[in-house]
């Protein structure tokens, strides 16, 4: 008995030192890092970042962009951070997507407390346009301004932090905002070795972004890493070597007016007819297309977010009323074609696809939306998917839909074409968006991917009349193509 007893205190004992050690790992972190002194910070470097939902197919890395200079300044007492990124592009883009751009491209993201939105680089001459409000960032941004080595040991510390013994040293979470979680592993030097955070996405639910600190040193006074790797959704999404600290330089950060009183405006679906039965709709930037059948309607891509899925489905359901939508064709796995997929899901209809995207769209289906739960995560209805290979056919005796595989297409291996054989109609997002005014030639980056499209529609010897791109302002056809792609001379 007395074994016990003593055995007992032994364990009490031991699990007070460890409870103390515990919390002595937070303080040794602050003390480490001056998180008490520190109010401000800036940090500068280069590198990559990526473009995240982007990859060629569901299983590559994101595509990478080059960060000539990165640079975030921080005010932890306003919880403010300004991100400014100078990025280059070559004339030919890394295999995979992103928004295509040639030669630098300077971004400059803000967010301060429940505010987020991007400044506009200053362009010639021009007056300096106002800043962007991006709700969408907001989140994000303030969380990758807490998972900041000194910014996380702050947060712990206001957030009453637990902790526990985990591999690589001291695990310490919390919540911030009442809602959203952040664990972190402090080392036996009081550096943050990796804090895990997790944000709301319309496609992957409750998505990891994990950041890893390697290589602390001495930046004139300040403790801090010298590389910087973050991942989102298990892909690298930044990753940046720093190269200078500075420790409480001036830092102020006002929210603009027009961000403060910014209210989203309502979601808007334009449809057109292109024949009978065949409606293209526009508004946004992802546009879509809608084909009657004789008991049911094909959609072609819910892009976006779930405000544009439903406002989409419904006017699907307006255009061609009293008949389900059976079949939602996507185009391919970009997330910003897919943003409303979860929404197709809820709606009962069969996601026809790329057979390379049948693993990701089944994991999507049951991805956990704790943040910001969806109707699909209510309703559990899961998805019915069916695929394609290089080409497919949708049709109901009378009308038929083809869906053809783009080759040698280095945005995406699972681009999916729509073509209608009766209106001589070729739907595509990516491939060509045709500048707003004709004539202009478009940027070098784009011009491959326009010669793909022609050369394929050539390959399958598609009679094309009319082309509705999935982006831009206008429709198209195969002669504008052909000169865009530089092939209009030669045929
Ligand atoms: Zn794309």
């Amino acid at each position: 008995m007395r074994k016990v007893i003593l055995a007992t205190i032994g364990i009490l004992m031991l699990a007070s030192v460890v409870a103390a050690q515990q919390a002595n790992a937070l303080q040794t972190a602050a003390d480490t890092l001056g998180a008490a002194r520190i109010k401000t910070l800036q940090f500068t470097g280069s590198g990559q970042n990526f473009s995240v939902g982007q990859n060629y197919s569901p299983s590559e890395a994101w595509p990478p962009v080059t960060v000539k200079n990165y640079t975030a300044s921080i005010n932890y007492d306003t919880g403010s951070m300004r991100v400014e990124l100078l990025r280059e592009m070559g004339a030919v883009m890394p295999r995979g997507g992103g928004g295509p751009f040639f030669g630098e491209q300077r971004q400059i993201q803000l967010v301060s407390g429940n505010y987020a939105w991007n400044v506009p680089p200053p362009a010639g001459n021009a007056p300096a346009a106002p800043a962007q409000a991006n709700p969408d960032g907001q989140l994000e941004r303030m969380l990758a301004l807490w998972s900041t080595p000194q910014g996380f040991v702050k947060a712990a510390m206001a957030n009453k932090a637990t902790t526990k013994n985990a591999s690589g040293g001291t695990e310490v979470s919390f919540t911030v905002g009442g809602k959203y979680k952040m664990t972190g592993i402090i080392n036996s030097k009081g550096q943050v070795d990796k804090v895990t955070t997790w944000i709301d996405h319309p496609i992957v639910g409750d998505m990891p972004v994990v950041t890893t600190y390697t290589g602390y040193k001495d930046f004139s006074g300040v403790m801090f890493p010298s590389h910087i790797v973050q991942t989102q959704d298990g892909f690298p999404s930044l990753d940046i070597t720093v190269s200078g600290v500075t420790a409480n330089p001036a830092v102020d950060i006002t929210v603009p007016e027009n961000v403060r009183t910014f209210t989203p405006p309502a979601v808007r679906v334009d449809s057109k007819q292109m024949g009978e039965g065949v409606y293209y709709l526009t508004g946004a930037t992802h546009h879509s297309l809608v084909v009657e059948m004789k008991d049911h309607i094909v959609l072609v891509d819910v892009p976006n977010n779930v405000a544009r899925a439903t406002a989409v489905l419904a006017k699907a359901k307006e255009l061609v009323p009293n008949k389900p939508i059976r079949y939602l064709v996507t185009s391919h796995h970009h997330w910003d074609h897919l943003g409303g997929i979860r929404m197709a899901m809820n709606e009962g209809a069969t996601i026809v696809t790329h057979q390379s995207n049948k693993a990701f769209l089944e994991r999507v289906a049951k991805t956990a939306h704790t943040i910001n739960p969806d109707p699909l995560s209510t309703s559990k209805k899961g998805a019915k998917i069916q695929t394609v290979g290089d080409k497919g056919v949708l049709t109901d005796g009378s009308r038929t839909i083809e869906l053809h595989l783009l080759k040698g297409y280095e945005h995406t291996g699972d681009m999916l074409v729509v073509y209608l054989p009766k209106e001589k109609l070729l739907a595509e997002p990516d491939a060509f968006t045709p500048p707003p005014q004709a004539g202009t030639p478009l940027i070098r980056p784009a011009i491959p991917f326009a010669k793909t499209l022609y050369d394929n529609i050539q390959r399958l010897k598609l009679d094309v009349q009319v082309i509705t791109p999935f982006h831009g302002n206008r429709t198209t056809d195969v002669a504008e193509l052909a000169k865009a792609a530089g092939s209009g001379s030669s045929n």
